[in-house]
């Protein structure tokens, strides 16, 4: 019967292929499609999240992702382009989220305290289920952070960030360097354990709260009124502060 099925050609282009089947990387194929099946369908169904996309052609055309495959398309798939304008180009995301705010899985914890450290808003939970992600993400617009790639295919995810390295502190780089976060970096405003955001203290108010010897030793606090932890520039803050400026000038 003609017309009942598809056949269309693929080529993933950069880190897209970590995802496809060894034999499918780093070249052309091609692949039978379902009947009506979209761009975005084909993509997720050949292993690639949606959220890693940044640019799909079909026949030489940037297109959508609810672009209808059709016999004989050649369809070419690429991740965040770092060097080229791309802004003539259709982009699969119609827009950004308004703030960059985050949502993390339950084994990204270590690079979730991290992000509350460089200022971003990261909710983060290690009992939180992926139904819960995907809910929170949706009506909080959050991007989520995960390394399990079904979690990024789930329909009410429309950003994300599938993290490739397995050390926090990597990881930080990682989605440092994706999305471009250097410039809106507000590095020690909001508290590492619980995401709220710190106020400046005196002394004088948290003196008896202060370890021995801090108060001698230390001028500036915050205060974290989420968790009512209070903070100064101790060791950890010293090492949190290199490991900050390390991240913010190599990504200027
Ligand atoms: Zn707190």
């Amino acid at each position: 019967m003609q017309g009942a099925t598809v056949t269309a050609t693929f080529r993933f282009y950069e880190e897209l292929n970590d995802f496809l089947a060894r034999e499918r990387r780093g070249r052309e194929f091609s692949c039978r499609c379902a009947r009506a099946a979209t761009a975005k369908h084909m993509i997720e169904a050949l292993g690639v999240p949606h959220t890693e996309v940044e640019l799909v052609f079909v026949n030489g055309e940037s297109v959508g992702f609810e672009r209808a495959l059709r016999d004989g398309d050649r369809v070419a798939v690429y991740p965040k382009f770092e060097a080229f304008d791309v802004m003539p180009l259709v982009r699969v995301r119609e827009r950004a989220l308004r703030e960059t705010r985050f949502v993390a899985d339950a084994h990204l914890g270590g690079l979730a305290h991290l992000l509350r450290m460089t200022g971003f808003d990261t909710l983060y939970d290690n009992n939180f289920r992926d139904e819960e992600i995907e809910h929170i993400a949706a009506v909080q617009g959050r991007i989520v952070l995960t390394r399990d790639r079904d979690l990024l295919k789930r329909r009410g995810v429309t950003h994300g960030c599938y993290v490739r390295a397995l050390r926090s502190e990597p990881q930080l780089r990682e989605v440092f360097d994706r999305l471009d976060l250097a410039g809106s970096a507000q590095p020690f405003t909001r508290c590492m354990s619980c995401n709220a955001l710190l106020r400046p203290i005196a002394k004088a108010q948290v003196a008896p709260r202060l370890p021995p010897g801090v108060g001698e030793r230390y001028e500036c606090f915050a205060a974290c009124d989420g968790c009512a932890r209070v903070f100064w520039e101790g060791l950890h803050w010293r090492r949190m502060r290199e490991l900050v400026d390390a991240l913010l000038a190599s990504s200027s």
